[in-house]
């Protein structure tokens, strides 16, 4: 049955590091399973779905770059170890019977689809999961600011980021346990008190297409389906 959502059109970002479950590279099978059963429970809901999937699981830029490597390159390294992401998840969602598109900035016709807004907008309104790769096909971007290029193409009401607590802290609340929660806080507080959440650039992007942000944890079973319909802690930066 359907539950209640006020949500139709939403973009869901995971960094790569949510694939790699216990592992400390690369991809957790289970773990990728239990995301595509997560995303599989509020596609059943009616709602459409788009997927940013970052690349940090298997390679980042930045520590390429810092190991001597160009920096250009190790970007497109690690735009290419999101593409692998994307099928990984593709691969698990269709294994629950849900149709699918992995659609990557850089062109790679034999592997997945290239980019085109009104194709993927077609895509979406079919119910298909479109599952977005290659950040946003340039260097010097994170899969973050990608995620907030995309929602806003795709028309999307919200991002949700899901990440490993369920919200925007003042203070790392792993290590400090007085840390305090936001329920709401505005782009320009996350950006002034360096919160974390997303990086400057995905921020600002966000609040200048007043794209809210919602960030929730995605190790809570039910958590997506809850957080969609409502329940549950979260953090809306908006
Ligand atoms: N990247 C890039 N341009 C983009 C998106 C990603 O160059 O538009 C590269 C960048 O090197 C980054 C890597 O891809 O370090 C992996 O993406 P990200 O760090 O955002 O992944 P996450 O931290 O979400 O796992």
């Amino acid at each position: 049955q359907r539950a209640a959502t006020t949500y139709d059109r939403v973009l869901l970002k995971i960094s790569g590091e949510a694939l790699m479950g216990s592992l400390a590279y690369g991809l957790h099978p289970p773990t990728v399973a239990r995301i595509a059963q997560e995303v599989k429970t509020v596609h059943d809901m009616g709602v459409e779905i788009a997927m940013v999937i970052g690349g940090g699981n298997i390679f980042r830029g930045l520590s390429g770059s810092a190991q001597g490597m160009e920096r250009t390159t190790a970007d497109y390294m690690g735009m290419l170890a999101t593409v692998m992401n994307a099928l990984a998840m593709q691969s698990a969602l269709e294994g629950l019977g849900i149709h699918t598109r992995v659609i990557s900035a850089i062109p790679m016709d034999q592997v997945c689809e290239p980019y085109i807004r009104r194709r993927a907008v077609r895509h979406l309104e079919k119910k298909r999961v479109c599952i977005f790769a290659a950040g946003t096909g340039n260097p010097y971007f994170t899969t973050d600011t990608a995620a907030t290029l995309r929602a806003a193409e795709m028309s999307c009401e919200a991002i949700f980021k899901g990440t490993k607590v369920d919200g925007v802290y003042d203070m790392d609340p792993k290590k400090f346990p007085e840390a305090k929660r936001y329920d709401r806080v505005s782009y320009d507080e996350v950006l002034l008190q360096n919160l974390g959440v997303m990086d400057a650039s995905a921020i600002a992007l966000a609040r200048d297409n007043r794209m809210p942000i919602v960030v929730f944890s995605l190790d809570e079973p039910g958590g997506f389906r809850g957080i969609l319909a409502g329940q549950g802690t979260y953090t809306i930066v908006h």
